[in-house]
């Protein structure tokens, strides 16, 4: 259980535990987060500079999650901003993924041939300060209206080559449970679409949104696929093990998409216990992603060879279940393409020469195994 802060002292249980109280007493100003927290002057500046451009909210869960001393705390580093994120390096981009060119229409990406991107809202419980989106994320004006997501539904409705529907955000578990239900029974709605999958940090910012009522709704809508994001072991509390394990106890299938994040998880060995503790509630690594183009963001970049690594540090070493993907989402909408440590070190006519996840040399014969074919 996460050590409530003293400023959230008199907070009744009941209160701390409904995701209704978390949500309307986020910390989005100076004046409470400096009660929470012993802010660096650097921070102090940013809260009130950088979240001009892209606001600072703060479940106080998550909040209590964070060091209050500590600024290089990793859970802080994703949610106080710091003064860093105004400065913007040539190769940044307001829209890395280029994911507002590629909308066929409003609110809706298509840019893999099977399945699409759906924008359901712009919020979250907290705005995590490497997002991708922050272009719309957080600024109420540039959320989806009720008749723009009508249209983004029919696009896939009359798109028969839609098999897998992307629901996401911004967060779309910030809607209430009845616009989510009637945004997934429209999808569901659609013969073709056969897959649905929702992109929610819920579990991690505000793990007490995902009630038993709520996943009595989703479960009417399978196969359904939650993925969600995890980004370090100071967030895989029993509450959010409890949130993974509810989702999974209704039938969703749960994976992990985590952001690699300089200072914040580029720590194989911490990467490797958070990836077993997923495990463990039923939630499956499933992508790392290389930290996007995005403005503001320098900070948080690391060299590729860092994911590589993690990768080395899990192949082999732990279960394969536990080897999520590493991806870099190319700018301009080249889209993911995985990396991976070089296992094949040379293929020479029908000799491949490998090394293992230890480092020691094999051969491989191809055609070899397939005697009954000569
Ligand atoms: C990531 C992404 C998807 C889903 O990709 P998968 O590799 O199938 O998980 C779909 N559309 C867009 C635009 C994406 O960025
Ligand atoms: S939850 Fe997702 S969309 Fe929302 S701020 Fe974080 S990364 Fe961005």
């Amino acid at each position: 259980m996460a050590v409530r802060p003293a400023y959230f002292r008199d907070v009744s249980d009941s209160q701390w535990n409904d995701w209704k109280w978390q949500q309307a007493n986020r910390i989005r100003h100076l004046d409470v987060l400096e009660r929470v927290l012993v802010l660096t002057e650097d921070e102090r500046q940013a809260v009130v500079q950088a979240s001009a451009k892209f606001a600072m909210a703060i479940t106080p869960y998550y909040a209590s999650l964070m060091d209050a001393e500590d600024p290089t705390c990793p859970v802080r580093r994703q949610a106080v901003p710091v003064m860093a994120e105004l400065e913007v390096a040539a190769s940044e981009l307001e829209d890395p993924l280029a994911e507002d060119s590629h909308m066929p229409v409003p609110n809706l990406t298509h840019r893999y041939p099977d399945r699409a991107l759906l924008y359901a809202t712009h919020n979250c419980p907290v705005y995590c300060r490497h997002c991708n989106r922050k272009r719309k994320v957080g600024d109420p004006t540039s959320a989806p209206k009720r008749d723009e997501l009508t249209e983004a539904i029919d696009y896939v409705r009359r798109t028969p080559a839609i098999r897998d529907v992307l629901v996401s955000g911004g967060d779309p578990l910030t809607m209430a449970d009845q616009r989510l239900v009637a945004v997934l029974s429209d999808l569901r709605s659609i013969p073709h679409l056969e897959i649905i999958r929702i992109a929610t940090r819920n579990p991690v910012t505000l793990p007490m949104r995902i009630t038993p009522e709520l996943t009595a709704q989703l479960q009417k809508f399978h196969p359904l696929f939650v993925n969600t994001h995890f980004n370090h072991e100071k967030e895989c509390t029993e509450e959010a093990g409890r949130a993974l394990t509810t989702l999974a106890d209704a039938g969703c299938v749960v994976g992990n998409q985590m952001v690699l994040l300089k200072g914040v998880n580029d720590d194989p060995h911490m990467v490797r216990r958070m990836n077993q503790w997923l495990l463990k509630h039923r939630c499956r690594p499933y992508y790392i992603f290389q930290c996007d183009s995005v403005e503001g963001a320098s900070h948080f970049r690391t060299p590729v060879e860092s994911g590589v690594n993690i990768i080395k540090a899990l192949r082999g070493w732990t279960s394969g279940l536990a080897v999520p993907h590493y991806v870099v989402d190319l700018p301009n909408g080249g889209g993911k393409v995985p990396v991976q440590p070089m296992y094949l070190t040379s293929h020479d006519g029908t000799q491949m020469k490998f090394v293992n996840y230890a480092g020691e040399a094999y051969t491989y014969e191809e055609g070899a195994a397939s005697p009954a074919e000569s």
